[in-house]
């Protein structure tokens, strides 16, 4: 029997819509919308890893008051960068990344983030899907950017069979129209930590509910 694949276009109406109502746009959003600079962007979307919003939020002022650029901050210590963006997700470890982060920007690519995903991944502390994030908002490009919300939900939808992020990102790639591709992200986290959490499915509250494969209502 043919499985049951959520109806993309009205899912799409229905979220852009539902976003409008909640009034929470994640912080990377905002930076964007605000017209960031990519190293604030790439910077921030690295803090903003297993951290919540408003975090990342007040450790990144923090750490652009004393360096906003990738010299100002290859010339600070380890030490103080982790004072700096403490008290985000796994500080002592971005700390580090964040250095010789700073340091191969201004070294290799002449103090300008790198504008591809290919690039982005290379660099320390930068997986796949802060990479895909930063070419999108940072550099307004076309990509799909997958994490554990946008995995499980795509699958639970239908949409892909997969079972890995990065083999959802390819898959994601082929089905969905490339217009969907950048708000995809915003959406689904949104509604992943929100209505429709991994343990807990808000089903009568979802905007998706009279289409959802997996509607309880
Ligand atoms: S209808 Fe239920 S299962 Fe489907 S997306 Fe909404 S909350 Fe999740």
């Amino acid at each position: 029997m043919k499985k049951n694949v959520i109806a993309v276009d009205k899912a799409f109406k229905l979220l852009s819509k539902w976003a409008q109502t909640i009034g929470h746009v994640p912080i990377i959003d905002l930076m964007a919308a605000g017209g960031e600079n990519p190293w604030k962007i790439l910077v921030s979307t690295m803090l903003s890893a297993r951290t919540k919003d408003s975090v990342t939020a007040s450790s990144s002022r923090k750490l652009f008051k004393v360096a906003d650029t990738p010299q100002k901050t290859a010339k600070l210590s380890v030490e103080k960068l982790r004072e700096l963006i403490y008290p985000v997700g796994f500080y002592k470890v971005k700390a580090e990344n964040l250095k010789k982060l700073a340091e191969i920007i201004v070294e290799k690519y002449s103090c300008q983030v790198p504008e591809t995903v290919e690039e982005l991944v290379t660099l320390p502390g930068i997986g796949i899907k802060t990479a895909s994030l930063v070419f999108i908002k940072a550099f307004n490009g076309y990509d799909i950017c997958v994490d554990t919300h946008v995995h499980r939900i795509a699958n639970m939808w239908n949409l892909v069979k997969t079972d890995t992020p990065e083999k959802t990102r390819e898959e994601l790639k082929k089905v969905l129209p490339k217009k969907y591709w950048k708000e995809l992200n915003q959406h689904i986290v949104t509604l992943g930590q929100t209505i429709c959490r991994p343990m807990k499915h808000e089903c009568g509250k979802c905007p998706l509910n009279k289409i959802c494969p997996e509607s309880k209502t």
